[in-house]
């Protein structure tokens, strides 16, 4: 059972809200809100929209980046302090309200000392009130409106977008959390590379465009016998400089995954047989040259590859796989350390 207590909604304990306490939302912001697939998508929505819900000339949002900073991720209005620009902490008010986590209004910043009041008062806005985002016992952020007049906030404006912070602190926290569960669930943690189940499941998704894919299976040679001469440190240690391998000659969009144990699949857009090629010859290249210590001495490491060309329309992936493993097939019977393509298909 939880035993933990659990603070009863004022609603459910009979307490009634006076309306002043009240906050009126636009129903587009609880659908633009309820459809954010990620972290990432919530600020710009709470920029936006916080604009018009509290009237503001400018609306942003701070989230922690380093010991020292924040950074302003969204910004929507004024742009006295432009979007990603780092805040320090000290000697700011924004970094006032992270670091106490209390909500702090100003109405007359060209008479504060604070460095963010004064960028804010140079660019014409006189009032700011900024209130932290803070969720799971954890401040990680703010949210700051501001006006072009001066007196413009009260405490009953602290305690709505206090609110509406509480509420989009916890839904940020949420998210946060499911992305760093689907980073976990895809990627294999010692290659930092995409596992099998989200290789298939990012393949499918991205379909065939532009020239083609080319996909290859890659698999290291006389791997057993790196782990059985000097031991399975080593052998992880090849594993994880093939995966950085493996990103140095692939582009952003490319898919790499590590397949199986020491069996890595890549799948390349847009690009032809000739490139493919090229791209492939020059990771063994590399691969042929990484410097593996092993306590006695470097060791050479070599791979058998499979690849295939596969152009629109394009075959279910099970297809692509046996047409790439056939062909690894026989690069490993030729003598391995070589590339073999699939025959395009009829
Ligand atoms: P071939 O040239 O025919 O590909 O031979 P191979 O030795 O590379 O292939 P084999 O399938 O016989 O052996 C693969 C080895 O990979 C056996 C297994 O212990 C090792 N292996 C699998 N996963 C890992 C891992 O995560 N870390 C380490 N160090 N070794 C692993
Ligand atoms: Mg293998
Ligand atoms: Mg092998």
């Amino acid at each position: 059972m939880d035993s933990v207590a659990r603070p009863v909604p004022a609603a459910a304990s009979g307490e009634t809200l006076s309306a002043a306490e009240d906050i009126r939302l636009p129903l587009q912001f609880i659908n633009d809100l309820a459809a954010s697939q990620s972290m990432a998508d919530i600020p710009a929505i709470v920029a936006c929209w916080f604009r018009s819900i509290f009237e503001a000339d400018r609306t942003s949002i701070t989230l922690i980046d380093t010991d020292t900073h924040l950074k302003l991720i969204a910004l929507e209005g004024n742009d006295a302090i432009p979007r990603d620009t780092p805040i320090p902490i000290a000697g700011t008010m924004v970094g006032r309200v992270f670091s106490t986590a209390q909500a702090e209004w100003c109405n007359d910043l060209a008479r504060s000392a604070d460095l963010d009041a004064q960028m804010l008062a140079s660019h014409g806005i006189l009032s700011c009130l900024d209130v932290p985002l803070f969720s799971g016992n954890q401040c990680f952020g703010t949210i700051n409106v501001g006006r072009t007049i001066c007196n413009a906030f009260d405490s009953g404006d602290e305690r709505r977008l206090s609110a509406m912070a509480h509420f989009i602190a916890a839904l940020m926290h949420i998210h946060r959390q499911a992305d760093c569960l689907q980073q976990l669930a895809d990627r294999d943690p010692l290659t930092d590379t995409l596992n099998r189940r989200a290789f298939i499941e990012h393949f499918k998704a991205i379909g065939t465009s532009g020239r083609g894919h080319g996909v290859a299976l890659i698999d290291l040679d006389h791997f057993k016998a790196i782990n059985d001469r000097f031991g399975h440190d080593v052998g992880d240690r090849v594993l994880v400089q093939v995966g950085q391998l493996l990103h140095g000659v692939c582009r952003k969009g490319d898919l790499i995954a590590r397949f199986g144990g020491e069996e890595f699949l890549i799948a390349v857009q847009d690009i032809d047989a000739l490139d493919f090629h090229a791209l492939l010859e020059r990771l063994l290249q590399r691969m042929r040259a990484m410097p593996v210590e092993t306590g006695q001495g470097m060791i050479p490491v070599t791979a058998s590859i499979g690849a295939v060309c596969v152009a629109p329309p394009e075959p279910a992936f099970d297809e692509i796989y046996s047409r790439a493993d056939a062909a690894l097939y026989r690069a490993k019977s030729l003598g391995r350390n070589r590339i073999e393509f699939a025959p395009a298909a009829m």
